[in-house]
């Protein structure tokens, strides 16, 4: 049985097709590895295929992507409006990656709701919203990269795919496995990464251009956070890390600097939940990770006005820091049955 309802992909098919102005790609806010895979990987394609494809981010996304194919195209609402309102008026068709809700456009979402041309959405997270004309949604993919590598399969547009795309759509799934670590049961993943690497992608070199080029201050603020910032609770399988603006500060730090901080408390003996706050000037942005079956974004949904995935999801805490730390501290009660049937996979 095919993955993927061959209908949905008709009609994603013929909407591509009907596009005889542009067509919009976007991913969601503070993009990661696999919206922007997912979305520059589709640029190429939709690109190689003639169509005029432009990519418009709500927000900025580390300098580690900036190497990839299309970034000197990306066009960023929160600091080019005009540019991105005339992108889209110009279009006829938008294509959303990697996100389920219109919330995670933030200041982008009211340019999009009333958005005039054909809306198509492609994700993995679960609970897809209904806002779009078309919408392939699919958990059981690692990613948004491989589904919509599966999506373009029996189309037209899969002679198209070059090594250019190929290399976007890895780095998607590279990412969203954290370097498959997680979210890999499937063996799919594997077999897409395979046909991927016969169309001569350098996994090594997309391995070093977003693991490999860190800023010293980078390292230094890991180790101090790893030293000062981390506290374990080894009672419930859990541990929370945080990064105040203060600390922010003494170690130049720039977008993407924390990425991965957060995978780290797992590597502890017996920890299967960790928890990293990084505090924002209005807010306190919080990443969730596990091991096993307990879900984060279930914690992530009830405290921290967030979502995502079993393993990885994230959210927004709209009081100080230090009440965040202190709302960790005390839900880990509620959970700590859930958190225990995971410690299987330590
Ligand atoms: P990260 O911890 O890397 O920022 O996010 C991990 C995953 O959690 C993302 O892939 C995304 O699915 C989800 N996520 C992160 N932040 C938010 C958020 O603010 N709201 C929602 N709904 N999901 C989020
Ligand atoms: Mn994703």
């Amino acid at each position: 049985m095919e993955r993927i309802d061959i209908e949905l992909i008709n009609k994603f098919e013929q909407l591509i097709k009907s596009s005889t102005k542009s067509i919009v790609i976007v991913p969601h806010t503070n993009p990661d590895g696999d919206a922007m895979g997912s979305v520059l990987g589709l640029w190429r394609v939709l690109g190689n295929a003639g169509y005029r494809v432009r990519v418009l981010s709500p927000t900025k996304y580390p300098e580690f992507y900036h190497w990839m194919d299309g970034h000197e195209q990306v066009t960023i609402y929160s600091h080019q409006h005009k540019t991105a309102a005339r992108i889209l008026e110009e279009s006829d068709v938008l294509i959303c990656m990697d996100f389920n809700q219109l919330s995670r456009l933030g200041k982008m979402q009211p340019l999009i709701e009333t958005y005039q041309g054909k809306k198509i959405l492609v994700d993995h997270h679960p609970y897809p919203g209904d806002f779009a004309d078309l919408t392939i949604s699919d958990t059981t993919f690692s990613s948004t990269a491989e589904l919509i590598f599966a999506v373009l399969q029996p189309t037209e547009f899969a002679k198209h795919i070059d090594k250019n795309a190929a290399t976007s759509f890895f780095t998607g799934i590279m990412t969203d496995t954290g370097s498959f670590d997680f979210n890999v049961s499937n063996p799919n993943t594997f077999e897409t990464v395979a046909q991927l690497t016969r169309m001569g992608i350098d996994q090594l070199e997309i391995h070093a251009n977003i693991y490999d080029n860190y800023s010293a201050d980078r390292m230094k603020l890991m180790g101090f956070c790893l030293s000062n910032r981390m506290k374990v609770f080894p009672e419930y399988h859990a541990a929370c890390m945080y990064i105040s603006l203060e600390d922010q500060k003494a170690f130049n730090f720039t977008t993407g600097d924390n990425e991965g901080f957060v995978n780290m408390p797992l590597s502890i003996k017996g920890i299967v939940f960790s928890v990293l706050f990084t505090e924002k000037e209005k807010y306190v942005k919080a990443s969730f990770r596990s091991k096993g079956e307990f879900a984060v974004n279930e914690v992530s949904e009830k405290y921290f006005n967030g979502g995502g995935h079993r393993n990885a999801a994230g959210g927004e805490y709209f009081a100080s820091l230090e009440e965040a730390l202190i709302q960790f501290e005390n839900l880990l009660p509620e959970f700590e049955e859930k958190i225990k049937q995971s410690i299987k996979y330590k």
